[in-house]
């Protein structure tokens, strides 16, 4: 049956998104872009282009928006954050359709990685509020009869800027430690991520927090980069592709603006002979094909010890056709479109030129056709025996489409997993545990998985080596990134 969503729209009521929310208010946009169903490829909605005074009216109400909820106590903010993180459960429903809709994501994927995760968060970053302290900094033997300690205190205004595939998980992860640590947000979804973005301020408004603490200014890359070059922004919290953060860090040159980057991978994975096999085919086929692709720390390099390798292709192949492909708004499908017909084409670009470089298609390779035909659907896909110096093995496709290769020693897969300018995540399979930690500490990765992929714990750091980024989100390390130390030294005498 062709996929139908105009009931799941009504209900939505998603004509009321073209608007920006700037010092606690909604206005209309200046301008507008259509919004894409990925699933069915037709126009169904619009989402604002903010103008450059919006961005300067977000800006200067964050900043007064700061200080007014730095005045506050800790217990009231406190509130107010716990208060939003009840609010987005309350509308977990409604905001995992929303999220479906705009960027395609399977409906129980956009509700457990994205609202759910955006709430959790919340709640976690909102139990750190009491416990953020500095130092008493040693003195004996230098300076005695004085005294010197550290505060940990908050930038003021944050910039937080996010991309398209997982957005409600980052109004968890990013807003929630900057508003959490003292900051106040301007937040600047992807133009093609931005209603969910809408609803959350929405519901910020109804938590309570003071004008201007948190601010949704819409539109595309023109928006971020004024507020990256902006003279009143104090931290730039980004998450994107590398040649994007190459132009945030230039703008924040201009005014020497501390940035934080969590960016794309090319993440390797490695079935080492002794797995549990059954666990490994399916733990690295959803960690490459979850998100239909679109993940950061997607598993796109998998590296099978030789003497199994025929056997894990095996598995894989019939695990990748059989996935569920089809409709985002229903929850049996674990595959959905890709986010637009311009991630399309790449990602068939990819998938073409792989063929004509002479590697096996072991499963998928095509655009899903049929009754599939109008979205922007592709079949989960695994190659083996790209050459490793190839785009497919070097680039982050950002689709589903997994490489498989095989080795023979642990050297020398080592070698290859590291052979990557990325360092976001990578992952080994094996029952040895000695090999376990001893693999695990040689690859150049911000986080390593053993015997599992993709769970991230809201108190853990995450964050990458090499291009993959600057910086550590998650547990402890958010509250050290959106806070800047200052030291006080006094003369007791
Ligand atoms: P992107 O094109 O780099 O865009 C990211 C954000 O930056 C969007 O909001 C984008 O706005 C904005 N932007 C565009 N030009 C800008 C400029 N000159 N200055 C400031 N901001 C600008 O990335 P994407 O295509 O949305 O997302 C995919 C990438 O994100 C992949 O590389 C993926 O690996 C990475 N990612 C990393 C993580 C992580 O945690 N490490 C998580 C998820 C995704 P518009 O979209 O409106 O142009």
């Amino acid at each position: 049956m062709t996929i139908d969503h105009g009931k799941i729209i009504d209900e939505l009521d998603v004509s009321r998104f073209g608007r920006v929310f700037v010092a606690g208010e909604w206005r209309e946009a200046v301008d507008a872009h259509p919004v894409v169903d990925p699933a069915t490829g037709q126009e169904i909605g619009h989402v604002g282009q903010s103008s450059a005074q919006d961005v300067n009216d977000a800006v200067a109400a964050a900043r007064s928006g700061f200080l007014k909820w730095r005045a506050m106590s800790t217990n009231k903010r406190r509130a107010c954050v716990l208060k939003l993180a009840a609010l987005v459960q309350e509308h977990e429903r409604e905001l995992s359709k929303l999220e479906s809709l705009d960027v395609g994501l399977p409906v129980t994927v956009a509700r457990n990685f994205g609202v759910k995760a955006c709430y959790r968060n919340l709640e976690y970053f909102a139990s750190w509020m009491d416990k953020i302290y500095g130092e008493v900094v040693p003195l004996t033997g230098q300076s005695e009869g004085h005294f010197d300690y550290t505060r940990r205190e908050p930038f003021g205004v944050v910039a937080v800027i996010t991309p398209w595939n997982t957005p409600m998980l980052f109004y968890g992860s990013k807003v929630g430690p900057a508003l959490a640590t003292g900051n106040a947000v301007v937040l600047k979804p992807s133009e093609l991520a931005s209603w969910s973005a809408l609803r959350f301020a929405e519901l910020a408004q109804q938590a309570g927090f003071p004008e201007g603490v948190i601010s949704v200014v819409t539109g595309d890359g023109r928006v971020g980069q004024q507020l990256c070059e902006h003279p009143g922004v104090d931290l730039i919290s980004f998450t994107g592709g590398f040649p994007t953060a190459q132009k945030v860090m230039v703008a924040a040159s201009k005014n020497c603006t501390e940035v934080a980057l969590e960016l794309g991978g090319k993440s390797p994975n490695i079935i080492f002979d002794d797995a549990n096999l059954a666990k490994a085919c399916m733990g690295s086929a959803l960690g490459c094909f979850a998100l239909t692709g679109q993940a950061c720390a997607a598993a796109s390099r998998l590296f099978v010890q030789e003497s199994v390798f025929d056997e894990v292709l095996g598995q894989l192949k019939s695990f990748a056709s059989g996935l569920p492909v089809g409709d985002p708004q229903l929850k049996t499908n674990i595959i959905g479109p890709l986010v637009a017909q311009r991630q399309l084409d790449r990602v068939m670009g990819f998938i073409e030129r792989g063929k004509a470089s002479g590697a096996e298609v072991i499963a998928g390779g095509e655009r899903v056709n049929g009754e599939l035909a109008s979205g922007f659907f592709v079949q989960p896909t695994i190659f083996s025996g790209a050459d490793r110096g190839s785009e497919m093995m070097r680039e982050e496709i950002f689709g589903p489409v997994l490489n498989v290769q095989s080795f023979k020693r642990v050297d020398e897969v080592v070698e290859w997993a590291n052979d990557s300018e990325y360092g976001l995540a990578a992952g080994l399979w094996t029952k040895d545990v000695n090999r376990a930690h001893k693999v695990a500490h040689a690859l150049e990765a911000g986080v390593v998985w053993v015997n599992c992929w993709g769970t991230v714990p809201n108190a853990a750091p995450f964050g990458g080596y090499k291009r993959s980024g600057i910086g550590r989100e998650g547990g402890r390390d958010a509250l050290s990134a959106f806070t800047q130390v200052k030291n006080i030294f006094m003369d007791l005498g």
